[in-house]
């Protein structure tokens, strides 16, 4: 476009061009394309503004996502070192509890597999207090009397819940 101004401009300056009317026409043609070039120019100008604009929405969100990475890895290493810690409790609570298995009696042992089925994974609870720590409910007095009298290797459950009732010094008895 510019190379074309400026090709009219020569001819207009070389005086080749002889009728009023060229001469006219020349000179629209050359205002015609400053006005282009003029409105291009602007154009350029909003596009280099919108780029800068955006060059630095990436950087910020670049930023953003690098700290946003930095917590991620962070919580990744957290989340390891604890499912390590729980590997290890497991391993270390499976062994203690097949030693204490190995010394319940069969028919026990089979009672409590069977409760802990039936009451969402706990077939022995303590007596504390009176109340059951399975299902929480106190005992009543009658309950209570029997557990009393029973002897120190009888099993007793709980009336409510059916779990095996584990007696300590704290059961309220
Ligand atoms: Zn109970």
């Amino acid at each position: 476009m510019r190379q074309r101004a400026a090709r009219d401009q020569k001819r207009l300056d070389s005086g080749a061009v002889s009728s009023p009317k060229d001469l006219e026409n020349l000179q629209r043609e050359i205002a015609s394309l400053a006005k282009r070039q003029g409105d291009l120019e602007d154009v350029v100008l909003e596009v280099m503004e919108r780029r800068e604009s955006a060059q630095e929405r990436v950087a910020e969100l670049t930023e953003r996502v690098g700290s946003v990475q930095g917590k991620i890895d962070d919580a990744t290493a957290r989340r390891d070192a604890a499912l390590e810690e729980i590997d290890g409790e497991t391993a270390s609570v499976t062994k203690e509890r097949g030693v204490v298995s190995g010394s319940v009696p069969a028919p026990l042992l089979s009672l409590y597999e069977k409760l802990r089925e039936q009451q969402g994974g706990i077939g022995a609870a303590k007596l504390y207090a009176r109340t059951c720590q399975g299902c929480r409910q106190e005992l009543a007095i009658t309950e209570l009397n029997e557990i009393r009298s029973a002897a120190p290797d009888t099993v007793v459950r709980c009336e409510n819940c059916r779990r095996i009732l584990v007696r300590t010094s704290e059961s309220g008895l």
